[in-house]
């Protein structure tokens, strides 16, 4: 055997690049802990110099990724032939122009509005929804369509597109409104029959085990140990409590999980630890060496999203897992759960009912909640639906959608945080991870054909070995829609996530 020899050296225009770049990355993840500090150990009266902190380096790491001498930098690396002659490093200097470039078409005068507009109309908004009054947050709203508007503007509107696209390149890069559009719409016609097919099934899953009172400890004992089976790096990583749950990858070997725990919400904390244990493993399977650059960072808020559904669904809600999880949940749980049989593990797990709130629906009923926001943004946006009948449209449309009434805008459409905070553009990446999701669980069962027999033996290795060498060692090299059609071999389809739910759910609701 001869000795590995190391790689040859990156040219020298990459490396400095990505030398300022690892810089800004680490004060980003300073930033990343404090915030994780803040959401799970933080004493209150820390909170006002915490958001000091927070600000000031915002600032450093907004001065540090705006300013010309980055600039002049991306430039000599495209021009340079031997960054241009690797594909890799190609595609990472795309990739830092297109975050470099959208940063500096925003103004400095516009992005101190936005900041200021914005954490007053999430105050606002937190008012208005527990006083259940939309006059009250609606010139907020008026106010995030307004510079959301100039933002996507001041971006730039791609030739043949809309406003929106411009926004959506924030979170979901490579992906455009019209393309969400077409997909969302296949998604629709195919799901609401389903839905209405479960709403009239006369068989249901009997779910009346899942409120039996668990200890919280013992719960987060079971769920740090399903996580660390799943393969989440214990020593890279944490997993610990916050009133809402998330990860954060906040630096190469320290990526952090939370999730919450009611004594009678056994199954909605493991699927939230299930959620964000797919999300940390994405973090900890992205290459270290990269860090800072985009060959080390997330290919997109649809992807992230893919990950985390494909643990908490595709694996957490399938009876293979069941028949591994069951048996360590009844050996943790023998008074409580001693009685329980795989088809009430299984059906529990899977209980389809329509809901007026977004973050306590279903897999199957989720995605309805995400179009409708979708299509109600974009509107506003577009000028063809004003702020102020939003509430109107909204429960139009549930009552299309779901079938039920909303009964105030409280659980209507005051209920999430997202535009408050000036997001318009982040909700359709949520259904694209499921379909994405769905597309890649699709090929994996197709590659990986012992995949179900080693899930019900606790073996998750294969799957997660599979993800790493399809999405995570890729980093932000290819943009999510490419990404997808690579690794599955066709372009994005709502196909994949249809057959999915519909051979879950067919025998479970009886569906003809
Ligand atoms: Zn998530």
């Amino acid at each position: 055997m001869t000795a590995k020899t190391d790689a040859p050296p990156l040219p020298d225009s990459y490396t400095t690049l990505a030398g300022i770049l690892r810089e800004v990355a680490t004060i980003t993840s300073a930033q990343a802990l404090l915030s994780w500090d803040q959401e799970t150990m933080m004493p209150p009266r820390g909170a006002a110099f915490r958001a000091t902190q927070l600000a000031t380096l915002s600032g450093l790491v907004h001065d540090r990724s705006t300013s010309p001498e980055l600039g002049e930098m991306i430039s000599a690396a495209e021009a340079d032939p031997d960054v241009q002659a690797d594909e890799a490093l190609a595609a990472s200097v795309r990739e830092m122009r297109r975050d470099y470039d959208r940063a500096v078409r925003l103004p400095g005068s516009l992005v101190r509005e936005m900041t200021e507009a914005f954490a007053l109309g999430m105050e606002a908004w937190r008012s208005a929804r527990e006083r259940n009054d939309f006059a009250a947050f609606l010139p907020h709203l008026e106010k995030t369509v307004d510079l959301n508007r100039r933002a996507a503007e001041a971006y730039g509107v791609p030739e043949g597109g809309e406003l929106y696209d411009a926004l959506l390149e924030g979170y979901e890069p490579g992906m455009t409104a019209a393309e969400v559009d077409r997909v969302f719409s296949g998604l629709r016609a195919d799901l609401a029959p389903l839905i209405h097919e479960i709403a009239e099934a006369a068989t249901r899953p009997d779910d009346a085990f899942a409120d039996r009172r668990l200890s919280i400890p013992d719960q987060q004992a079971f769920n740090r140990a399903v996580v660390e089976r799943m393969g989440f790096d214990m020593e890279a990583g944490r997993l610990d409590v916050s009133t809402h749950p998330f990860c954060s990858g906040i630096a190469p070997g320290d990526t952090r999980l939370t999730s919450r725990y009611r004594e009678d919400g056994f199954l909605d904390a493991l699927s939230s630890t299930m959620h964000e244990g797919g999300h940390g493993m994405y973090e900890q399977g992205l290459p270290e060496q990269h860090f800072g650059a985009p060959l080390g960072e997330a290919a997109g808020l649809g992807i992230h999203e893919s990950q985390s559904r494909m643990w908490e669904n595709m694996v957490g809600r399938s009876r293979p897992f069941w028949e591994w999880a069951l048996p360590q949940a009844k050996a943790a749980f023998p008074e409580q759960l001693g009685d329980v049989d795989l088809d009430a593990a299984f059906g529990a797990a899977n209980v389809v009912q329509p809901t007026l709130i977004r973050v306590e629906s279903d897999e199957a009923t989720y995605n309805l909640h995400i179009m409708l926001r979708f299509d109600l943004e974009r509107a506003m946006l577009k000028g063809d639906l004003a702020p102020a009948d939003l509430p109107e449209a909204w429960n139009e449309r549930i009552r299309a959608d779901l079938g039920i009434e909303v009964p105030d805008d409280r659980r209507g459409c005051l209920q999430d945080v997202h535009w408050s905070m000036g997001a318009i553009g982040y909700f359709p990446t949520y259904t694209l991870g499921n379909l994405y999701a769905a597309q890649l669980w699709a090929a994996a069962r197709e590659e990986l054909t012992d995949l179900d027999a080693g899930i019900a033996a606790g073996d998750f290795s294969p799957l997660l070995r599979w993800l790493r060498e399809n999405i995570h060692q890729h980093g932000r090299r290819f943009p999510a829609p490419e990404l997808c059609e690579r690794v599955t071999q066709r372009p994005l389809s709502h196909d994949p996530l249809i057959g999915y739910l519909r051979e879950k759910l067919t025998p479970l609701y009886g569906l003809g």
